[in-house]
This record gives structure tokens, C-alpha cells and sequence, in this order.
């Protein structure tokens, strides 16, 4: 079998981040600087790579980004008072609340305390409704990203067998909800797995296109797979390669034998990742046009 298509994230986020880049140059002509808070509650270092990573995006884009960490052994109390100062201030367009979450912290009771205008991650349940609904204002950044690189790599999802594995309400739910939507992008048959799944693989082995969104790592190999089938791995997994190595990071799909059926696969990292951080800058670009009512492209 010919070598699989490599679904390479980091090039379609380079041109996203510069069509970005154009419209945030209209927006500042018009004297609004788009502006997102990331606020983070952590002190692990997969948070911290998280924060950077956005940091490094924005000032390839020209957003300004503001970094509110808050101590994780303060209480919730305290997140939810930042977020309320956020909601108030004018200057700032986008809030967005890191992963991971201290235990005390209920992620669901964050989400609700971001105004949904200015939740450019799209977790608010009032977002969540809305693109249930077909009628979104942001869409979550991860499914948006996964979208857009199917789309540039011209992977048609009509009448597909599509196959989600994970129901969380950032990835898989509104994953699922985008391939089974009307319309570009979507128009798939979708199945939704999760850990109550029986005989997972029988429903992997279906998907003409698959969503792994687990957080398992290597999960997924070439016994579940179809020959043909386009892969997307979602995972972000820390795994120890040895103390000297400090860990490394592998996704949901064991690649090398995934690859060996594929005809379309994306890299973990420098596949989904990045997408994801530039929709979560598209979706902030969109909330500073909301917000002044300057129209720009998107
Ligand atoms: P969650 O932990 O919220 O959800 C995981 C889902 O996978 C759950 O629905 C769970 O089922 C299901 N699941 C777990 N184990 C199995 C199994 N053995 N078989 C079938 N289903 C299973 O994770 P997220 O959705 O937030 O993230 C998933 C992964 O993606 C993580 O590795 C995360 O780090 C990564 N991620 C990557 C991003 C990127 O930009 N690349 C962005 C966001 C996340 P159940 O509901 O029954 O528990």
C-alpha cells in the first residue's frame, strides 16, 4: 500500500494564522485590538505548554494575550471573581479557562461564569446549545480545527461512516455534532463511542473517517481500522520515556500500524494541537469584530 497522507496541522494552521493575521491588521486600523485572557489554575507543565503555545500564536497573529494565572491551592472563589472582572472588562474580547483544573474547581460551574460572548472556547452551555441548534455563535475550537483540516486536505464527509471515539463536551459531543450537522463538513453517518462501548473495534473498523478523542494512549491500531480510512487523533498523552528522556507525548492511535492502513492520518504532535490553538484565535478575532462591530473576514 502507497504511504498514507500525512494530515499536517501545523501547515494549515500557518495559513490560517496568516489570513488571521490580515484581519486583525483591519481591526487595529479601526483602533480595536483583538484581546483574549487565558486563565490558568495550574502549575503542571502540560498546562504551561498549553498557555505558551496560545502565547506564541497570538503574537504571531497580533492579539494581545493576557495571562491571569491564579494560585491552585486558592479556591474556586477566586477563578470565578477573575472571570467576573474579564466578563467587565471592555478591552478584553475572548476568556478562555486552561485545562487542566485544580480538583476542587467544578469545570462545568468555570464555564458558566465566562459571558457567553465572550467564550471563545465555546463551553458555556448556552454556546453548546447553540451549535446543537444550528444556529453557533463559536464553535470549540478542537471539532472547528479537525473541520477545517479535512476540509484542506478536500476529505469529503457526505454520507460517510463516521466514528467518534470519546463523548467529552470540548471534543467528542460537538465532534459528532459538526460530522452529523447539514451542510459542508458534515453530512456523515456518526456513531459515538465512549468506555461503555462494546466491542469497540467491530464500530471502529466501520469508520470511513475516525475521531479518536480518548485521552488512552495508543488505543487505536491497525486491527481496528479499515483499510482506507482517514484518521484523526485527537490524543494528547504523556507517557515516561525514562527519567533522562522526561516523558514524551503519544495520542490515541499507535501510528506506525495505524499507518499501514490508512489513507489519511494525522501526526500526534503537529496535527490536531495546532488547529486547535488557531481556532481558539479565529473564534477571539470574531469576538472583537462582535464586540466593535467591525466587520472582518473569517
Ligand atoms: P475526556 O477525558 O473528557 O473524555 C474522554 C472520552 O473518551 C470519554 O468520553 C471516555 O468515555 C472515552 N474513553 C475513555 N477510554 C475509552 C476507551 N478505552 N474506549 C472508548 N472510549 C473511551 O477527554 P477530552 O475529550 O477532553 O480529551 C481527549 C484527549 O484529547 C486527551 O488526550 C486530551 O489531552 C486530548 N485533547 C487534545 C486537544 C488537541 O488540541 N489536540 C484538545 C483537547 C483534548 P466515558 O465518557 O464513558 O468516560
Amino acid at each position: 500500500d502507497p504511504a498514507p497522507t500525512l494530515l499536517d496541522g501545523n501547515a494549515i494552521a500557518d495559513r490560517t494564522h496568516d489570513d488571521l493575521a490580515s484581519s486583525v491588521d483591519a481591526l487595529r486600523d479601526a483602533g480595536v485590538t483583538p484581546t483574549v485572557a487565558l486563565v490558568s489554575m495550574t502549575e503542571s507543565g502540560a498546562g504551561r505548554t498549553h498557555v505558551s503555545m496560545r502565547q506564541q500564536a497570538c503574537s504571531e497573529v497580533g492579539i494581545r494575550c493576557w495571562v491571569c494565572e491564579i494560585d491552585p491551592r486558592q479556591p474556586a472563589a477566586s477563578l470565578f471573581d477573575r472571570l467576573a472582572e474579564l466578563n467587565d472588562d471592555p478591552a478584553v474580547h475572548g476568556v478562555s479557562v486552561q485545562s487542566p483544573l485544580p480538583d476542587h474547581v467544578d469545570r462545568r460551574a468555570a464555564a458558566r461564569r465566562i459571558h457567553p460572548s465572550k467564550d471563545v472556547a465555546a463551553t458555556h452551555p448556552e454556546n453548546l446549545g447553540r451549535l446543537f441548534a444550528g444556529a453557533p455563535r463559536y464553535t470549540p475550537p478542537t471539532p472547528a480545527g479537525i473541520r477545517r483540516l479535512l476540509d484542506a486536505y478536500g476529505i469529503d464527509t457526505a454520507g460517510k461512516r463516521a466514528v467518534v471515539v470519546g463523548r467529552s463536551e470540548t471534543v467528542g459531543r460537538p465532534m459528532a455534532t459538526l460530522l452529523s450537522g447539514r451542510g459542508p463538513g458534515g453530512d456523515a453517518t456518526t456513531t459515538v463511542c465512549h468506555s461503555r462501548t462494546e466491542n469497540l473495534a467491530r464500530v471502529t473498523r466501520s469508520a470511513e473517517i475516525l475521531v479518536v478523542a480518548a485521552g488512552r494512549p495508543e488505543l487505536v491500531d491497525a486491527e481496528m481500522l479499515s483499510e482506507g480510512v482517514v484518521v484523526v487523533d485527537v490524543g494528547i498523552n504523556r507517557v515516561d520515556a525514562g527519567a533522562a528522556a522526561g516523558g514524551q507525548v503519544v495520542g490515541d492511535v499507535d501510528f506506525e500500524s495505524a499507518a499501514e492502513k490508512a489513507a489519511a492520518i494525522t501526526p500526534v504532535p503537529s496535527g490536531v494541537g495546532p488547529l486547535t490553538v488557531a481556532m481558539l484565535l479565529s473564534n477571539t478575532v470574531d469576538a472583537a469584530s462582535r464586540h466593535s462591530g467591525v466587520d472582518v473576514d473569517l
